[in-house]
């Protein structure tokens, strides 16, 4: 595959990697090749040094100071607010939770909006590909409003089967989730097609965003979901940090599932009010310099711009897809029309976690396991996939040398 001119002189892969110093280190003596992207991103220099910055100079807690420093890290913090409520268009900035992560997120839409209008017979419609994130809070409040979570079926080449998915959005169904690109297999879900069947409906969408925005532009307005959840460090910012963006109306109906400082407009023994969102769900002090470095994170895709991540990245995935083609033996899982820089595969006579033991020795950290998606490995029937997930700071020659490292491993293991 040849790499188009233009694209390599506007996406200057080597001045972008030296941002992030982690990349030059070595591993085991060997030089790093970092192909665990999906489980979280390295940090670049701006967003280490808005972090410290902060701790530096600007410390405080936020929305309770009246002092300099105080005022000085609630715009900080409440600016982040501001760049995420652009960056996913949402329509207004009260509509952005600021969380710890999908995790938060997912649990956050579980027990303040699912579960105070479940009644027995219930279901939530969720899929075969989901990460345990948006499987395991669903079968939680589930199993408290007698409900069951219901999962729409994908094929052998790892594609949920949109009809059936559509069929399942029966009136029963109180809430739909899908997530908008899988961590394990790459694979991008039609998240507009079925958002618009949701909405025929009226049943409200959920989409796990986890592994869509850190590799393409996200509309929530022209996705037309409900509620958008996504993670910050896989997206170059601190760990600890996320978001569950959420339509104004549910947002107002949803009670507090989180009590304590920040979400309270008077407390009295008699009956406490609340604030409005987004502060009625951020009960207690957040991480606020995590914060402050996802704000310097959104900064850094905006000067890359999302659009030529994602041509650069695609261009990886193509040349590295290729290439693992021709390993005899090797299958790839997952293999999508359209995905994210996600490769699953196998090896035919090696484990998947021997294999990413002997890679770690060669200087090449991959995932081996099961990702947080049992029941995707029960369907492809395997204990655990091999995965390279790629990101914007990798480059062919990595996957030269890691095409290289993973046939001299094999020969160790045969
Ligand atoms: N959903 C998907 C698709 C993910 O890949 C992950 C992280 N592996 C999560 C949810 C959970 O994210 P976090 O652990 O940051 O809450």
């Amino acid at each position: 595959m040849n790499t188009p001119a233009s694209t390599a002189t506007v996406f200057d892969v080597e001045r972008i990697r030296a941002d992030f110093p982690l990349l030059a280190r070595t591993v085991h003596g060997k030089p790093l090749v970092y192909f665990d992207n999906a489980n979280t991103s390295q940090k670049p220099v701006s967003v280490i040094e808005a972090v410290a910055s902060h701790y530096r100079l600007h410390n405080a807690n936020v929305s309770r100071a009246v002092h300099q420093l105080g005022e000085e890290a609630t715009t900080a913090y409440e600016g982040v607010r501001d760049k995420l409520a652009a960056f996913i268009n949402a329509p207004s900035r009260n509509e952005v939770i600021l969380t710890s992560g999908t995790t938060q997120a997912t649990n956050l839409v579980a027990y303040s909006f699912v579960l105070p209008r479940l009644k027995a017979g219930d279901a939530i419609l969720t899929t075969a590909m989901e990460h345990h994130a948006n499987i395991v809070p669903w079968q939680l409040v589930a199993q408290r409003g007698g409900a069951t979570v219901k999962a729409a079926p994908i094929d052998e080449r790892g594609e949920l089967i949109v009809e059936r998915y559509l069929a399942m959005l029966t009136p029963e169904v109180k809430l739909a989730c899908v997530t908008h690109v899988s961590n394990v297999l790459g694979t991008v879900n039609p998240v507009r097609e079925i958002a618009r069947e949701c909405r025929k409906r009226g049943i409200p969408l959920l989409v796990d965003g986890s592994q869509a925005v850190p590799h393409r532009a996200v509309d929530v307005q022209a996705l037309g979901c409900d509620f958008y959840a996504f993670t910050g460090h896989k997206m170059l910012a601190p760990t600890g940090t996320g978001v569950l963006w959420a339509r104004r109306e549910h947002l107002a109906a949803m009670p507090p599932f989180f009590g304590g400082g920040e979400m309270i407009r008077e407390v009295r023994f008699d009956g406490t009010t609340f604030a409005e969102p987004p502060h009625k769900f951020e009960a207690g002090t957040p991480n606020i310099a995590g914060f402050i470095g996802m704000g310097a994170a959104i900064d850094y895709y905006q000067s890359l711009g999302i659009e030529a991540v994602h041509a650069w990245e695609q261009q990886l995935l193509a040349y590295a897809t290729e290439r693992l083609r021709d390993i005899p033996g090797l299958r790839i899982i997952g293999e999508a029309a359209e995905k994210e820089p996600v490769i699953s595969f196998l090896l035919d006579g090696a484990q998947a976690t021997d294999l990413a033991t002997l890679l770690d020795l060669e200087g090449v950290a991959v995932r081996s396991g099961h990702h947080c998606a049992h029941p995707l490995m029960q369907f492809f029937g395997v204990p655990s996939t091999l995965r390279a997930s790629l990101a914007f700071y990798n480059t062919r020659e990595e996957i030269d040398a890691f095409v290289v490292a993973l046939l001299k491993v094999r020969k160790l293991l045969m």
